[in-house]
């Protein structure tokens, strides 16, 4: 299989089509609409946005595809083609974030939750989802299964969200219902990315622009590296390494770690050592300050039209999330090694790591070197086999139908 063929997302139509079968099936009516809305990938920018910082997705062209209606009568019901568990039925004045079962319908359940609470008049519905966005492999499938339902939610009730509310929301949900302690970045790329462009986002008054990210005019792909390993963020790293960093912008008298201008970190980690931090919150603090910087690096090459020098900050963003922030895994080293050695401009780890995929940037005509080349060096180290596939940057939520 080669990378440009595997995991291709299912065209526009046909997932129309099959999204409003399988509802009509469910519950015996059309949808009023189908919605999509993607996964992302994440540049560069890792563990940033939570410190008030900066980080640069493009969307995937997977998506969760959602067909609803509306309902009067305070009845959500929700069912998802990837759920072993039928059609969940929930109350939704009974709605708390403690109510859940902790199933996979609380991400939906939970953005009809917040909507609510932001003091949006949703009356209830019924909702079929299917994805072709791979979950738990740190391309945000759950971010798009939100999004999705908040945009089909907004349309319906005529509540007119902006894009950047929609994440907003979506954001909520996952944070005080699912229980999840996620930035915003991913829901932000879910709702707000263009075709044909990277998202450039300040996770602090998320103020954004589009940055043109024309791969295929320069002779370059993007291939995203599933190593198949399955993330846990709820393990407690994520929590730990979010502490760490509240912990250190603490200790430097900041708001947040993004008011530490790069220029002058070697001081600021000297005064951390001074103080007495731990080390691993001398190296957080590393991680976050250099990634911003990596972030401001990277716009300054692409607006330059430069996209192949990125390919070095990506290597430095691999290095600091595997040796300051330890966030990486064996299998996503290997990825970025066995990319790198086989040519590939630049690679890393995207998304929370401990497992996920891995991003890595290449001439056209390497696609094929590069690919067989990770597929090797996983079959050698005996690891499973990753899947490989090509991301071109592609729409935030929209609807379908
Ligand atoms: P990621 O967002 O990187 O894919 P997460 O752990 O944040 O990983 O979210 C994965 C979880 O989201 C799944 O375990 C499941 O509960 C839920 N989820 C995402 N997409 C779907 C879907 N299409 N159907 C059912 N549940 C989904
Ligand atoms: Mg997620």
């Amino acid at each position: 299989e080669t990378a440009a063929t595997a995991a291709a997302a299912t065209p526009a139509t046909a997932a129309v089509q099959t999204a409003a079968e399988e509802f009509g099936r469910l519950y015996g009516a059309e949808p009023e609409g189908v919605w999509a809305a993607p996964g992302r990938v994440n540049l560069i920018g890792e563990y940033t946005d939570f410190n008030d910082g900066f980080v640069m997705p493009l969307a995937l062209p997977h998506t969760t595809v959602a067909a609803v209606s509306r309902r009067t009568d305070g009845v959500l019901r929700v069912h998802s083609a990837d759920a072993p568990d039928g059609v969940v039925r929930l109350d939704i004045a009974g709605l708390t974030p403690s109510s859940g079962s902790g199933g996979w319908a609380a991400y939906p359940a939970g953005v009809v939750w917040a909507l609510r609470e932001a003091g949006h008049a949703v009356t209830g519905a019924d909702i079929h989802v299917t994805s072709t966005v791979p979950t738990g492999a740190g391309l945000s499938s759950s971010a798009a299964l939100e999004v999705a339902t908040a945009k089909a939610l907004s349309d319906l009730f005529g509540l007119g969200l902006p894009e950047a509310e929609l994440a907003v929301i979506a954001q909520r949900a996952e944070n005080d219902f699912v229980g999840v302690p996620c930035g915003i970045m991913d829901q932000m790329a879910s709702a707000c990315c263009q075709e044909g462009h990277a998202l450039y986002l300040d996770a602090r008054d998320l103020t954004q622009r589009q940055v043109p990210f024309d791969l295929v005019s320069r002779g370059l792909r993007l291939l995203v590296v599933d190593t198949q390993v399955k993330h846990a963020l709820g393990d407690g790293a994520y929590a730990e390494r979010r502490a760490g960093c509240e912990a250190g912008a603490r200790a430097l008298g900041l708001r947040a770690l993004r008011d530490q201008p790069y220029e002058q970190l070697p001081d600021a980690l000297a005064r951390l050592e001074a103080a007495g931090q731990p080390e691993n919150v001398v190296r957080y603090v590393r991680h976050v300050v250099s990634d911003d910087a990596r972030v401001e690096r990277a716009i300054a090459l692409l607006d330059a039209g430069d996209i192949r020098a990125t390919g070095r900050i990506l290597l430095d963003g691999h290095v600091s999330l595997r040796d300051d922030l330890r966030v990486s895994c064996p299998e996503l080293d290997l990825a970025v090694s066995s990319a790198v050695a086989a040519g590939a401009l630049g690679a890393r780890m995207t998304g929370g790591g401990f497992g996920g995929s891995a991003v890595v940037l290449i001439e056209e005509a390497d696609a094929t070197q590069v690919t067989k080349a990770v597929e090797a060096a996983f079959a050698e180290a005996s690891f499973t086999a990753p899947r490989i596939f090509e991301a071109t940057p592609s729409q935030g939520v929209h609807r379908l139908r």
